[in-house]
């Protein structure tokens, strides 16, 4: 499954195949240009600081971001642009949007300094492992000439016959980096993506492919294929880093001011009201993205509580 993943990412647009929250408004991007000023403020105005992000798909999301937070004088000066990106086409398609900006694979990668990390949906990009229990335990589901086969497996957890489990171990490797990096230089990081808030079984591996659910096995490399996010197992991983949320998309979205900034857009462009207020209320609904997305902050711990964490 990684490996499908990875080729998927580099071959193909997966914009084709599903839409995210930047491409469904500019006001999701917007506000979290606005989380990056604050928490830059919030950590006393360092002359510099890395902005990053995670996995940046067309770029809207920083462009947007980037447009906001020029609102915070001297924010911008201080920026400089890092984005974390394997996928050669994407990189061209994000360079477009963001001039200046400097790529890099991983997060190893990243200057030394302190900074602000944004991600939305990178996490549910990484490959996943899945366990199957029977009546004899678990057993590991692997993927072998498009058909899943069943294997002997080290892993071990409570659990009745029939359950299913996941476990994203690139995430969970992924977040302890970045919280020991955090810790170790300054920053925060804010991660939004989709997932429960409590681990719990199931099987939440998907395939789509031009907006339509498919079967994750069939022809590899053609689908987006994602997973839900454990928060809970990600907060863990992120170890001795301060850590607040997740809260739901939709709490976190308008205690940040969308609505506000929606009314202002309209204000500003009538003949666009219909097209925001169906953005806003697709971002923020329960029913929609509300609920099931999710904002995880992961900080210094000398940073205070980040916007919009406020209880
Ligand atoms: N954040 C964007 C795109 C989400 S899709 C949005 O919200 O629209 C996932 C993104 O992560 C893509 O840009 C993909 O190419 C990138 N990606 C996937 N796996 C990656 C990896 N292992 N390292 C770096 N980037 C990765």
């Amino acid at each position: 499954m990684a490996r499908a993943n990875a080729a998927y990412y580099a071959r193909r647009n997966p914009f084709a195949d599903f839409t995210t929250a930047p491409e469904i408004g500019q006001v999701f991007g917007e506000v979290l240009g606005l989380w990056a000023a604050m928490v830059w403020d919030s950590m006393g105005r360092p002359e510099r600081v890395l902005l990053v992000e995670a996995g940046p798909g067309r770029g809207t999301m920083m462009a947007d971001a980037l447009r906001a937070a020029a609102v915070l004088p001297g924010f911008l000066a201080a920026a400089e642009l890092h984005l974390i990106e394997t996928s050669p086409g994407l990189r061209a398609e994000q360079a477009r949007r963001l001039p200046g900006a400097i790529w890099h694979d991983d997060l190893a990668g990243l200057p030394p300094g302190p900074m602000i990390l944004l991600a939305n949906e990178f996490l549910d990009a990484l490959p996943i492992r899945q366990f199957l229990r029977d009546d004899a335990g678990w057993q590991e589901r692997w993927v072998e000439d498009g058909a899943s086969t069943l294997r002997p497996t080290e892993f071990e957890a409570a659990g009745e016959p029939g359950d299913i489990r996941e476990r994203c171990e690139a995430a969970l490797t992924w977040t302890a980096a970045l919280a020991a990096r955090l810790g170790a230089q300054g920053g925060a990081a804010l991660l939004v993506d989709y997932g429960p808030a409590e681990s719990g079984p199931g099987d939440t591996l998907q395939a789509l492919r031009q907006g339509a659910p498919a079967d994750p096995l069939a022809d590899p490399g053609t689908a987006d294929l994602t997973a839900h996010v454990d928060f809970a197992a990600i907060a863990g991983a992120a170890g001795p880093a301060a850590v607040h949320g997740p809260l739901p998309q939709g709490v976190f979205l308008a205690r940040l001011g969308l609505f506000q900034r929606t009314a202002a857009l309209t204000a500003a462009a009538p003949q666009r009201a219909a097209a925001l207020a169906a953005a806003a209320h697709r971002l923020t609904a329960p029913e929609a993205m509300g609920r099931l997305f999710k904002a995880l902050a992961i900080c210094h711990p000398d940073l205070p509580l980040p916007p919009g964490f406020a209880a």
